[in-house]
């Protein structure tokens, strides 16, 4: 026998139609890329929405076409998104901060129709253009006026573009299961590998993550993605919102410390999201300046694991919550927050930031296992690390064409590359990425712990471990160091600093200064390159 109730399919469009009809005068504050502050609202931003979806109805694009954007968090691209997903068409986030190279192999792998790009990357798209097999129009994303001069053949800006439609047009209808949105992985290693979303799991997933002990979203917040649209599908912020019915505040194109600073109180953001380099820029910026978060709530952060000091920072000094949270491309991206269970919730001080550097446990909707190399399934006592694995709605089946091949174990679980514990109350700490974890005598050693406890001393402002070869252990840690500015610290300073607080064989067998850390396009370590560079270092241990 089956249930009696309504079919109605889950599609994304209606998430924008519910925020206009019950929050409509909501706002959309974003800090446009020509400069001056922006205001819409929901209501007026389905409006658009619908005009964008009539004019690319009438253009020739239909359902299951790709259609790429290489832009920053803005109403502009909010309303693109929209007005793909009203039709069935796919929104293709570009990373714009990869290589052109790889950013032309992304849309020609794609076999994006259209790319929408912000003026900001103008440039890069002139560079490639000659190399796109499938565009056949390029429309940048802001008005007449501020046209740049453009080698670019068959461009138009947005406005004007968008101009020739009305918004007198009704959303097409179609399966739930439909593909609705399209991201690349970074991929340190490899081709970048298509993760398709569907209207069906990005709904599913946009409720599970708003839910109380997740993102904790409401309608009387005004939440701040800072973390990028084109990074992991905007941690499925332009969802999660207007479903909730929060105002948003669009940083645009300024990331920097002040600018941040100045979007978080002049709009009384609630609740803002990014990775760890975000925050340090921020904080360095709170105590140069000696300022102060006056609405700031709560700082979700994620993408690469939070420092203990940055959770320290953020409670202690500023009086902003902090929720560690984790996931992936793959998962759409949120896998776990670590919000505060019973068992959890009268910690203080020192005990609390213990569990708060764990990424923490999942919503309903996603499952998760650790095992060994074989596939054994390991115990939940906080201390045995294995494969995390992970199996839900939400989660990647495949790559777009195929790319990689089956990816779920026998169970259909997809296997994270992360390495992690889980505790008895179900919070999950990554201990590394499976390729970054340090193999010294058969032991393994977590690159990130030791890199959480390097960032916690006073002159450091970052730090990577990578796992340098050693005659006699195989491999031992590495510490590099990026110093604050002006600070003179040495390497026995920082290991002192070190010691006592992990086991012994952990200590790292040097510390190298560096000005700079190399980064991914998504902000996160490139140990790649870090391993690349320190191929040939000897340890004064070998
Ligand atoms: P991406 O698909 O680019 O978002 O990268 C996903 C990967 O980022 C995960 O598999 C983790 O290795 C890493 N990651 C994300 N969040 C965290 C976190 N809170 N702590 C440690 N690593 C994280």
């Amino acid at each position: 026998m089956l249930g009696l109730m309504q079919d109605w399919p889950l599609l994304c469009h209606k998430v924008i139609d519910h925020a206009a009809t019950f929050h409509g005068g909501r706002e959309i504050v974003s800090r446009s890329v020509e400069g001056p502050i922006h205001r819409t609202n929901y209501h007026d931003l389905r409006l658009s929405a619908l005009q964008v979806a009539k004019r690319l109805d009438a253009y020739g694009i239909r359902q299951g076409d790709r259609v790429a954007t290489l832009a920053w968090n803005t109403w502009r691209h909010m309303e693109v998104w929209y007005g793909l997903l009203g039709i069935g068409a796919i929104y293709h986030t570009v990373n714009p901060r990869l290589f052109p190279e790889q950013i032309a192999w992304i849309i020609n792998h794609a076999e994006d129709r259209m790319v929408f790009v912000d003026l900001t990357f103008v440039p890069v798209v002139e560079k490639i253009i000659g190399e796109l097999t499938t565009v056949e129009q390029v429309v940048v994303l802001t008005d007449a006026d501020h046209m740049p001069d453009t080698s670019l053949p068959n461009v138009i800006d947005y406005e004007s573009w968008k101009a020739e439609a009305d918004s007198d047009f009704a959303w097409k209808e179609f399966d739930e299961n439909s593909a609705a949105g399209m991201c690349y992985t970074s991929g340190t290693t490899g081709e970048p590998k298509g993760v398709v979303y569907s209207h069906r799991s990005n709904i599913i997933h946009s409720l599970a993550a708003a839910a109380t002990d997740m993102l904790n979203a409401s309608a009387r917040d005004r939440i701040m993605p800072v973390v990028p649209m084109f990074h992991a599908n905007g941690w499925s912020l332009a969802f999660s919102a207007p479903m909730t019915g929060a105002a948003m505040v669009m940083p645009g194109a300024r990331m920097d410390g002040a600018s941040i600073y100045d979007l978080l109180e002049t709009e009384k953001v609630t609740m803002t999201a990014a990775v760890p380099t975000v925050w340090l820029m921020l904080l360095q910026h709170l105590e140069q300046t000696d300022a102060n978060l006056t609405s700031l709530e709560r700082v979700v952060i994620g993408g690469s694991a939070c420092p203990r000091a940055m959770t320290k920072a953020f409670q202690d000094r500023y009086g902003v919550q902090v929720l560690h949270a984790w996931g992936m491309t793959e998962m759409s991206p949120l896998g776990s927050f670590c919000s505060l269970k019973p068992e959890y919730a009268d910690l203080k001080g020192d005990a609390l930031l213990d569990i708060q550097e764990k990424q923490g446990h999942p919503p309903f909707t996603v499952e998760m296992k650790i095992t060994d190399d074989d596939g054994v399934e390991l115990p939940w006592d906080g201390k045995t690390f294995g494969r995390l694995k992970v199996r839900g709605p939400a989660v990647a089946e495949s790559y777009f064409k195929g790319a990689g091949g089956d990816i779920l174990d026998d169970e259909g679980f997809f296997d994270t590359g992360d390495v992690s514990t889980m505790d008895k109350y179900g919070y999950m700490q990554i201990t590394d990425r499976s390729k970054d974890v340090i193999k010294s005598g058969g032991e393994w050693i977590s690159s990130i712990d030791l890199e959480n406890l390097a960032v916690g001393h006073p002159d450091v402002a970052e730090a990577a471990v990578i796992g340098v070869e050693h005659p006699k252990w195989d491999e031992r840690p590495l510490l590099v160091v990026v110093r604050k500015d002006g600070r003179e610290t040495e390497k026995q300073a920082i290991l002192s600093f070190m010691e006592g607080k992990i086991a012994k064989w952990w200590m790292p067998d040097d510390v190298v200064f560096v000005d700079e850390i190399p980064h991914t396009a998504t902000g996160k370590i490139k140990k790649t390159t870090l391993r690349d560079q320190f191929k040939d270092y000897r340890l004064p241990t070998a």
